[in-house]
C-alpha cells in the first residue's frame, strides 16, 4: 500500500501514538479549516435531517438493515447482479485482489488499443492504485473530479472521502496551478475552477475510456447508480466508446426501491444537501436507438479483502456508503485530518476498514482502532446504523489476542495490577494527590513520562467518589 509506505516510518519505542504526533505536525491553519469544514457540515447535516424526516434515527436503522440484509446474501445477489448486467449489455469482470483489478482495466484497455483514460472519483481505484499502475503502462490516467484533479497534480493523497483536499486552502491550489502552467497565480476559486474546466473539457473529447465507480448497483435491474456534483462523471462518459466500472463487491442493493432510502440519506448525511446535484442510473451501454453514450461497458467487481471482512467479526462495517458523516463528527480526524490515518479510508471508518483491508499489513495499522475516543457521534450520525464503537473495541480485542503489538500505548500492566487490588488501590487514590505536584520529567516510568509529556492531564482528585459514597451510607 504506497500511501503506508509514504507516511513517516514509526518507531517502535514511539512515545505517543502515530496519530497524535500527525496532529501534532498539522499546522495551525489546516487544523482550524478542518475543524471549521467539518463542523459546518455536520452542523447542517443535522438540522436538514431533523428539520424534514419526524425520525431520521428510524430512516438510519431502516438504511442499515437493508445494507446489512445485502452483505449477508452477496452469494445470492452477484450472481444476480451479473446476469443482470449481462443481460443489460454490460461484460462482468470478477477481480479478487487489487492486482487483479488493475490488470482487468489494462486488458480492457490494450484490448481496443487505447491510451488515455478519464477518471471520476472512485475511492475503490484509490485503493487499489489504479492510476499509479495504469502510469506505469503508459497509460495517461486523468483524475476528473476537481478535487481528485488537484491531489493528482500534487502528487498528494486524499485526506477526506467526499472532500479529498479538505487539507487544502486556495491559495496552495492557485500555486500548484501555476505551477502546472494553467495560468498566473489567482486565488479566485472561481478562476480555479474555470481553469480547471477549460483544461478538463480538452482531456474528455481525447480519451479513449471513461472510468467510474458506483454508489450503488441494483441486484434488480442491474442499474449501476452514481452520483456527483460535479457532473464528471457524466462528461467522462460523453464523449469516450468504453466504460469502465470499478465497484467494491459490497455496493449491491437488493432492490430499485432500496435506492430511494439509501440516497436521500447519502446526499443529507454526505454534503448537506437534499440530493447530490447529479444522480445518473446507468442500464447498460448504449443502444442502437442512442444517439451517444459508450458503445461498450464493462463492470469490474472487485474484493480485495472484503471477504475477509465479511467472514470477521466485524463485517457490519462493509455497509459504508462512504458519506464521510462520521469524519466530519469525529474529534479526533477533526484533530488530526485525514493522513494521519495513512490509508485511503480516514477517520472512524478508516479506523475499522483499513487494518481489515490491510490483512497482513494489519500491525502497521494496529495503532487505529485505538485512535478513538469511543465517543459514540460517528454511530449516532452513521445513515446506515455502523457501531463503529463496538467494531473499535473488536478490533482493540482482536489485536490483544493476536499480541499485534501498538505503537505509542502506555504500560497497562502496573494499571491492572493496582486497580485488581483494593488496599492497594485505595493508597494509590490517597497518594496520587502528589501527582498534582510532580512535574513530567520526574515521573518514574519513561514510557508513562512521555506519554504524559504529550497530554495535559486534569488534577487529581482520585478518592472523592468514594467519599461522597461513604457520607450518603452514613446518612
Ligand atoms: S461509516 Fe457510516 S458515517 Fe462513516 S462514511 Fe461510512 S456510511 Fe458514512
Amino acid at each position: 500500500m504506497p500511501f503506508l509506505a509514504s507516511a513517516p516510518a514509526l518507531p517502535s519505542a514511539m512515545p505517543s501514538q502515530p496519530i497524535d504526533q500527525f496532529a501534532r505536525e498539522l499546522s495551525p491553519e489546516t487544523r482550524a479549516s478542518v475543524y471549521q469544514s467539518t463542523k459546518t457540515t455536520h452542523e447542517k447535516r443535522t438540522k436538514l435531517l431533523f428539520d424534514q424526516f419526524a425520525d431520521p434515527n428510524r430512516l438510519r436503522t431502516l438504511a442499515g438493515e437493508i445494507k446489512q440484509h445485502a452483505i449477508e446474501n452477496l452469494d445470492t445477489l452477484l450472481p444476480q447482479v451479473e446476469a443482470r448486467l449481462t443481460g443489460n449489455g454490460a461484460k462482468v469482470h470478477w477481480a479478487s485482489t487489487a492486482q487483479g483489478a488493475c490488470e482487468a482495466v489494462l486488458r480492457i484497455m490494450q484490448a481496443r488499443g487505447a491510451t488515455k483514460l478519464v477518471k471520476a472519483k472512485t475511492m475503490v481505484s484509490e485503493e487499489i492504485e489504479l492510476a499509479h499502475f495504469l502510469e506505469g503502462h503508459g497509460i495517461e490516467a486523468l483524475e476528473t473530479d476537481l478535487g481528485e484533479f488537484i491531489v493528482q497534480i500534487d502528487h498528494d493523497h486524499p485526506s477526506h472521502i467526499v472532500r479529498p483536499i479538505i487539507h487544502k486552502n486556495r491559495r496552495e491550489i492557485a500555486r500548484s496551478f501555476e505551477r502546472e502552467g494553467l495560468g498566473a497565480y489567482d486565488d479566485d476559486p472561481g478562476t480555479i475552477t474555470r481553469r480547471a474546466r477549460h483544461y478538463l473539457r480538452h482531456k474528455y473529447l481525447a480519451a479513449d475510456v471513461g472510468l467510474t465507480g458506483a454508489n450503488f448497483v441494483s441486484a434488480e435491474s442491474g442499474r449501476i447508480v452514481l452520483v456527483t456534483n460535479e457532473g464528471n462523471s457524466r462528461f467522462c462518459l460523453a464523449a469516450t466508446k468504453c466504460h469502465i466500472a470499478l465497484v467494491g463487491i459490497e455496493k449491491i442493493v437488493p432492490r430499485d426501491r432500496d435506492l430511494a432510502v439509501l440516497l436521500n440519506l447519502l446526499g443529507r448525511s454526505g454534503t448537506a444537501q437534499e440530493l447530490t446535484v447529479y444522480t445518473e442510473f446507468i442500464g447498460g451501454p448504449k443502444s442502437a436507438a442512442q444517439p451517444d453514450g459508450p458503445e461498450e461497458m464493462h463492470v469490474i467487481f472487485v474484493d480485495n479483502g472484503r471477504t475477509e471482512v465479511l467472514a470477521s467479526e466485524c463485517r457490519e462495517i462493509l455497509r459504508c456508503i462512504r458519506c464521510g458523516a462520521c469524519l466530519n463528527v469525529c474529534p479526533v480526524y477533526r484533530q488530526a485530518s485525514g493522513h494521519a490515518y495513512r490509508s485511503v479510508y480516514p477517520g472512524p471508518v478508516g479506523a475499522v476498514l483499513s487494518p481489515l483491508l490491510a490483512g497482513e499489513r494489519f500491525p502497521q495499522l494496529a495503532d487505529l482502532p485505538k485512535a478513538s475516543s469511543l465517543c459514540g457521534a460517528c454511530n449516532e450520525v452513521c445513515p446506515v446504523n455502523i457501531p463503529i464503537p463496538d467494531l473499535l473495541l473488536r478490533l482493540r480485542q482482536r489485536a490483544k489476542e493476536e499480541n499485534v503489538p501498538s505503537p505509542g500505548t502506555p504500560p497497562m500492566g502496573a494499571w491492572a495490577l493496582l486497580a485488581s487490588q483494593p488496599t492497594a488501590w485505595r493508597a494509590a487514590l490517597a497518594g496520587g494527590r502528589l501527582m498534582n505536584h510532580v512535574p513530567t520529567k520526574l515521573i518514574p516510568v519513561p514510557a508513562l513520562q512521555a506519554w504524559a509529556a504529550q497530554r495535559e492531564l486534569p488534577a487529581w482528585r482520585g478518592g472523592e467518589f468514594r467519599k461522597w459514597l461513604r457520607q450518603r451510607r452514613s446518612r
